[in-house]
C-alpha cells in the first residue's frame, strides 16, 4: 500500500486542497510507495497566511529560546536517524549506508550549526566623530520559501530551513515531488518539539505548480532555492522584477584537475569518489577529469579499474557502491548522453549500460558507472550538466591549459585540484571560476564558508554569516548626539 503523505500548515498536517494526489515511484524497484499531495495555488496561499500569523511571535521569540527549539530539533533528527535514512534512501535510490553517515548527520549538523550560531549574531556600530553614531539592525525578512531538489532532500533543505527560522523567519518549504517523507519527517518532528504552529509550513508538489505559486506570492519576501539552471532561470524571471532577495545555487559541470605531481594513489580514489558518489548526482561530483599527459595512461587504468570494481546493487545491501538513479526518465537521460558520447567519437572505457538487477531491484532505474574519453572539452557531453554516474577523461599539458579547459563551461560550482606543489595549488584555485576549490579533497565542507556558485551555477552564497545575511534585512540607524 502507498503511504499518503500530507501537507504541513498551520501546525496541523492537511490534504491538498484539491484532493489530487502525485505516484512516488521508489527508484531501486520501480514501484509506487507514496502518494504526494499535488498542492496549487491555493495551498500555497494557506502555509503563507499561517507563516504570517506565526511571525510575530517567533521573531520576537529571545534567541535562546529559538535555539534551544532548533537544537531539539536537531536532537530529534539525530534520534531518529535510522529511520530518517532508510526513508532517504528508498526516496532517492542512494545507497542506506550513505543516508545514515551523509544525508542525515549533516540535517543534524545543519540545525545544530545554525541554532548555536544565532546565539553569535552580533551587528556592526560606526561612530563618526564623537556627534555621530551609526548602527546596522539586522532584523528577519518575515516569510520566506525554501526551495529543494531530490538529490540531497534533507540535507539541502535543512540547510535552508535552519538559517532561516534561525534568523526569525517563518518558512514555507517545497520539497522536490520526487522525494518527500524526509521533509514530511522534520515537520512531525517540530511538531513533537513544540514549535509553534506556522513557523515552518511543507507544501508538497509539482514545481511549475506549488513552486512556482511560492514563488510568485507577493507575501514571500525571499526565495532560497537549490535545483537546476533552467528551473532557477525561471524563478528569477518572475522573482527580480518583484525585488525579492535570491539565493539560486544551480547546476554544475565540475573538474577535477589530476597534475603529475599528485599523491597519485589518493587523486585516483578521490577522483572516482568525486565523479561517482550518489550515482553521480550531487551537484559537486567531479565528472571532467582532467589529467595531465605525461601520468594519463597510467592514470586511465587505475581509475577504470576501480570504477569498474564498484558495486551496483540494492541500495538497502551494505557491500552496495552505486544505488539507482531518480527515475526512469532520469535514467534514459544519462545513457542518451552515453549515446551521445559514441556519436561525438567518445570511447566508453567502462560501463554505458543499464544494470539488470534480479530480486527486488529487477524493475529499479541501475546505469553501471561509465567512463569515456577521447572527447573534445568543447563537445555537449563535456559542456552539459548530466548529474549521473558518467565521467569523462581529458588529457592536457601544462597548467595554463588546464586552467582554461576548466573554466571552459557555462558553470562554476565546485573544482578539485591535485597537486604536491603548493604554489600551484594556491595560483590555480585562484585563477579557477568556481564559488569551491577542493585542493588534495573532495566534499570537505566547513559550515562556515560561503558556498554556492559562478556563472550558470548560481548567485548568491549560502552557508555561515552569509546565510544570516541572506535572511535578514540590514537597517542602518543614525544618531545624531547633541551637546547642547
Ligand atoms: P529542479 O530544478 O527540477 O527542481 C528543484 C526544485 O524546484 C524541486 O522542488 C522542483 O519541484 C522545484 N521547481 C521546479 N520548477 C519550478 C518552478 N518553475 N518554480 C518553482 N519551483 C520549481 O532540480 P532537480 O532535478 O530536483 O535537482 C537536480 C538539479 O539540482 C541539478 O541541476 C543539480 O546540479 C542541482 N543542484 C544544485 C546544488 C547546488 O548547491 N548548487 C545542489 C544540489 C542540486
Amino acid at each position: 500500500m502507498a503511504e499518503r503523505i500530507l501537507n504541513f500548515i498551520g501546525g496541523q498536517f492537511a490534504e491538498p486542497l484539491s484532493g489530487q494526489y502525485l505516484e512516488k515511484y521508489e527508484p531501486a524497484t520501480g514501484q509506487v510507495i507514496a502518494l504526494v499531495p499535488a498542492s496549487g495555488a491555493q495551498d500555497v496561499e494557506a502555509a503563507v497566511a499561517a507563516a504570517q500569523r506565526a511571525f510575530p511571535q517567533w521573531a520576537a521569540m529571545p534567541a535562546e529560546e529559538r535555539a534551544r527549539l532548533l537544537l531539539r530539533i536537531a536532537e530529534r533528527l539525530e534520534e531518529r536517524l535510522s529511520e530518517l535514512a532508510l526513508a532517504e534512501s528508498r526516496d532517492t535510490g542512494k545507497p542506506l549506508w550513505l543516508a545514515q553517515s551523509v544525508d542525515i548527520p549533516r540535517a543534524v549538523r545543519n540545525f545544530r550549526f545554525f541554532a548555536t550560531g544565532l546565539l553569535h549574531v552580533s551587528t556592526e556600530a560606526y561612530q563618526m566623530g564623537p556627534e555621530v553614531l551609526s548602527y546596522t539592525l539586522r532584523q528577519p525578512l518575515g516569510v520566506v520559501g525554501c526551495i529543494a531538489p531530490w538529490n540531497l532532500p534533507l540535507y539541502l533543505l535543512s540547510w535552508k530551513v535552519a538559517p532561516a527560522l534561525a534568523a526569525g523567519n517563518c518558512v514555507v518549504a517545497k520539497p522536490s515531488e520526487l522525494t518527500p517523507t524526509t521533509a514530511t519527517l522534520l515537520a512531525e518532528i517540530c511538531h513533537e518539539v513544540g514549535m509553534p504552529p506556522g513557523v515552518l509550513n511543507i507544501v508538497h508538489g509539482e514545481g511549475p505548480v506549488a513552486g512556482a505559486a511560492l514563488v510568485a506570492h507577493p507575501a514571500v519576501r525571499a526565495i532560497s532555492f537549490t535545483g537546476g539552471t533552467r528551473t532557477g532561470m525561471e524563478i528569477a524571471r518572475v522573482a527580480a522584477p518583484m525585488f525579492k532577495k535570491l539565493t539560486l545555487e544551480l547546476g554544475g559541470k565540475n573538474p577535477t584537475i589530476i597534475f603529475e605531481d599528485c599523491a597519485f594513489e589518493r587523486a585516483v580514489a578521490e577522483a572516482v569518489r568525486a565523479a561517482f558518489s550518489n550515482q553521480g548526482e550531487i551537484c559537486l561530483c567531479g565528472s571532467r577529469i582532467l589529467v595531465q599527459r605525461s601520468i594519463y595512461s597510467r592514470f586511465r587504468q587505475e581509475f577504470v579499474a576501480r570504477v569498474q570494481a564498484l558495486r551496483v546493487g540494492d541500495p538497502l545491501e551494505p557491500t552496495t557502491q552505486q544505488g539507482a538513479v531518480i527515475s526512469e526518465a532520469h535514467l534514459q537521460k544519462v545513457l542518451s548522453y552515453v549515446e551521445l558520447a559514441r556519436h561525438d567519437g567518445g570511447v566508453v572505457l567502462c560501463g554505458g549500460h543499464r544494470v539488470q538487477l534480479d530480486g527486488r531491484c529487477r524493475d529499479g532505474y541501475f546505469v553501471a558507472p561509465t567512463v569515456v574519453e577521447g572527447l573534445s572539452p568543447q563537445c555537449r557531453v563535456n559542456q552539459e550538466e548530466i548529474f549521473g554516474p558518467v565521467a569523462t577523461l581529458i588529457p592536457f599539458d601544462t597548467e595554463d591549459e588546464a586552467i582554461a579547459i576548466a573554466n571552459a563551461t557555462p558553470y562554476g560550482l565546485a573544482a578539485g585540484v591535485w597537486t604536491e606543489n603548493l604554489s600551484r595549488a594556491h595560483r590555480v584555485a585562484e585563477a579557477l571560476e568556481a564559488g569551491v576549490v577542493w585542493i588534495n579533497c573532495w566534499m570537505v565542507r566547513d559550515l562556515r564558508t560561503p558556498f554556492g556558485g559562478m556563472k550558470q551555477s548560481g548567485v548568491g552564497r549560502e552557508g555561515g554569516w552569509e546565510a544570516f545575511h541572506f535572511f535578514m534585512e540590514p537597517k542602518s540607524v543614525t544618531v545624531a548626539l547633541w551637546r547642547d
